[in-house]
């Protein structure tokens, strides 16, 4: 009722509509969707926030509507949501992402995930484009070799399914000078365990670039092990929601379906090390 009267009145305030459900009003001091959207999407005031694997900001937890929403976008989307995600994602910032460097992690599908450059884009659009006050969108990263899908993988197969997974692009070299003391927002949807987003930062990182953590829409929050079975919980993944009780955060590959990933991953691993590959390193194989 409270939550009624107090959306009755900001719509009275404030005439713009919700980007994302195209009702309501924005309220006066959080950008981007309305109060209605921020409750079934469980967005969070302020967002979520963490430092593991990264330092990171996202908007709220992968689950429920907000997944749905997300997938949808995946497959058509459209300006006014992302507009709309955008604009609450660049408030949570701090001190703003004007003046910064914001890079989409690239697929390595060319038919890809569309979301990280459409992010991107909607977060210039927010800010203007250029130094001082904008930022700026460049495709710095490109992937080097092909990674498997991470559905079902766990946190160690990730990690060793990214690494060395991007290198710069070759054209983008010649600004690097230009670009050492900007700080770089890598950008992506969906944020789970983080290896991707290190294996982006990583590349980035060994050119003299200083990355600032990673901007995303949702992360993959933790899932409860199943009973009789104790699980601690990961090392640094908690996950801080402002307001809201620590939450911690990994992915658990379901049964069975592991095994078979663990397999191929292994089998990828052969070939790049049987020079198949265009990763620099091999990756230390377990016995
Ligand atoms: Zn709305």
């Amino acid at each position: 009722m409270l939550r009624a009267l107090l959306q009755a009145s900001l719509n009275l305030i404030s005439t713009s509509p919700c980007p994302v459900c195209g009702g309501g009003a924005d309220p006066p001091d959080e950008p981007g969707p309305c109060l209605s959207c921020r409750e079934t999407f469980d967005l969070a005031p302020g967002g979520l926030t963490g430092d593991t694997p990264l330092p990171w900001l996202g908007l709220g937890p992968y689950e429920g509507a907000y997944r749905l929403l997300l997938l949808s976008q995946r497959q058509r989307p459209k300006g006014t949501v992302l507009r709309g995600l955008a604009r609450a994602l660049a408030a949570e910032v701090p001190g703003g992402i004007g003046g910064s460097i914001l890079v989409a992690i690239p697929s390595w599908k060319r038919q890809g995930n569309p979301l990280p450059n459409l992010v991107v884009q909607q977060l210039i659009a927010q800010q203007g484009q250029g130094p001082p006050l904008g930022a700026r969108a460049l495709p710095l990263l490109q992937r080097s070799r092909p990674t498997l899908g991470q559905h079902h993988l766990d946190r160690q197969l990730r990690l060793r399914n990214q690494e060395d997974a991007f290198r710069l692009q070759p054209g983008q070299r010649a600004a690097l000078p230009q670009l050492k003391r900007q700080p770089i927002w890598l950008v992506d949807d969906i944020l789970t365990t983080g290896a991707t987003a290190l294996a982006a930062a990583a590349a980035l990182e060994q050119a003299g670039l200083e990355v600032k953590g990673l901007l995303c829409l949702a992360r993959t929050p933790f899932r409860e092990p199943t009973p009789g079975r104790k699980r601690s919980r990961p090392e640094g993944e908690a996950v801080e929601a402002k307001g809201s009780p620590p939450e911690a955060c990994a992915p658990m590959a379901p049964r069975g379906q592991g095994q078979e990933a663990r397999a191929a991953l292994t089998g990828l691993q052969r070939g790049r090390e049987a020079g198949g590959g265009a990763g620099r390193q091999s990756v230390a194989r377990t016995p």
